[in-house]
């Protein structure tokens, strides 16, 4: 049986929402529910201080991650910021049918390729309560150099306008409010 009895009664659940919108660490809050499980995806940018490798996120030169893409080991991946990410297909598979939720914590233009082959999915947008919150916390990552900062500022304004294609918009201005707000979409 699955657990999740949110509207779509998908276990399947895409969250989406510009980089500064607090996303990864609504993400940390839900996956401490040992219920909610994350794709790791792979990425061909380089760690970032303390990214562990499988863990954050499978780190890959770009030539091994055409050559996943030629195996057709994604169920999508796309391009952000001159760095490619994608979600293997392979735990989608596995998890399908199992009592957990499985989030896939994806940009814009991967979550329309997972619509298409999965429309049963929950697709939640997060966002930033406006452009001054999102570029202070862009910059407050202090991860980033400022070229990198605006090239995320002017994609995230870009992504807001799709925020219409999910079924649910959460403005993420407390993460605990965030947070509970997802939950009670997912119902867990
Ligand atoms: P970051 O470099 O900040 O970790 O991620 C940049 C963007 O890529 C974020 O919006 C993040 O959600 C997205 N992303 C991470 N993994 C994937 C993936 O597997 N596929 C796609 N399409 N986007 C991803």
């Amino acid at each position: 049986m699955i657990v999740s009895v949110n509207k779509k009664n998908s276990n399947l659940v895409i969250i989406s929402g510009p980089s500064g919108s607090g996303k990864t660490s609504i993400c940390n809050e839900l996956t401490k529910n040992p219920k909610i499980k994350q794709s790791v995806s792979y990425t061909t940018r380089s760690p970032r201080d303390g990214e562990r490798e499988g863990v954050d996120y499978c780190f890959v030169e770009r030539d091994a991650f055409e050559k996943l893409i030629k195996e057709n080991k994604f169920i999508e991946y796309a391009e952000y910021c001159g760095h490619l990410y994608g979600t293997p297909i392979g735990p989608i598979r596995e998890v399908t049918g199992s009592e957990k939720l499985f989030l896939l914590a994806i940009d814009v233009k991967g979550a329309m390729q997972v619509m298409k082959k999965r429309p049963d999915a929950v697709y939640v947008f997060i966002m930033a309560p406006d452009d001054e919150t999102l570029k202070f916390r862009l910059k407050n990552r202090l991860t980033e150099d400022d070229d990198t900062i605006n090239q995320r500022f002017m994609v995230a304004k870009e992504e807001m306008k799709s925020s219409k294609h999910y079924d649910y918009c959460i403005i993420n201005d407390r993460l605990d409010d965030a947070v509970e707000e997802i939950e009670g979409i997912l119902r867990i």
